[in-house]
């Protein structure tokens, strides 16, 4: 089943670094895919730049239509919401069958957001971050999976316990 994050609000000249966390976040914890909804050509390089080299099949969209995205989507739209219902009781309630659009906010979020959605989530109730939210959120969902995926990249860090440690893989 796909998963995607949907992020709202991006603004790049204020929000890149926060947008390209938000990212990466979704890559490295288990997603598939972000769609932001604001146009930004070097997010999406980036984001790109940092796939070619370290692996997956991660896709990013930027410039995409936030209310046509979740009122089009096929499967379960959460999005991520301090206001929302918690965390422990919601996902045992999200189908495992149905491809899933997790949404993350900047600044204000849109009431619409709150009553598109499938359902609103939040990870506690106190005001943090979206990437920390994201990042909850997905390692409950995938029980830890998410971080374990093989990423097949040019390049592998291998643990160590001190110093950086990677192998060339020459792909
Ligand atoms: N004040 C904004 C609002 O009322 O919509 C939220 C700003 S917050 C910095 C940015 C995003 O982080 C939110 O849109 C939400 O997706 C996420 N977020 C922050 N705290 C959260 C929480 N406790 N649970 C779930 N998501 C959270």
């Amino acid at each position: 089943m796909t998963i995607a994050v949907l992020r709202l609000g991006h603004r790049p000249a204020r929000d890149k670094r926060v947008t390209t966390h938000v990212a990466l976040a979704a890559r490295a914890f288990g997603a598939d895919a972000i769609l932001v909804s604001t146009k930004d050509a070097g997010l999406e390089r980036t984001v790109r730049n940092l796939t070619a080299k370290f692996g997956g099949g991660f896709e990013v969209r930027t410039g995409v239509p936030w209310r046509e995205t979740i009122k089009g989507w096929p499967g379960i739209v959460v999005h991520l919401t301090m206001y929302g219902e918690a965390l422990e009781e919601a996902i045992p309630r999200i189908p495992r069958d149905r491809d899933l659009l997790i949404v993350v906010g900047a600044e204000k979020v849109p009431r619409a957001v709150y009553d598109l959605a499938t359902l609103n989530v939040s990870v506690g109730n106190q005001p943090h971050s979206e990437v920390a939210a994201l990042a909850v959120f997905l390692d409950r969902w995938l029980g830890g999976k998410g971080l374990k995926r093989a990423f097949s990249g040019k390049v592998r860090v291998v643990p160590s316990r001190r110093g950086k440690v990677v192998e060339n893989l020459n792909r």
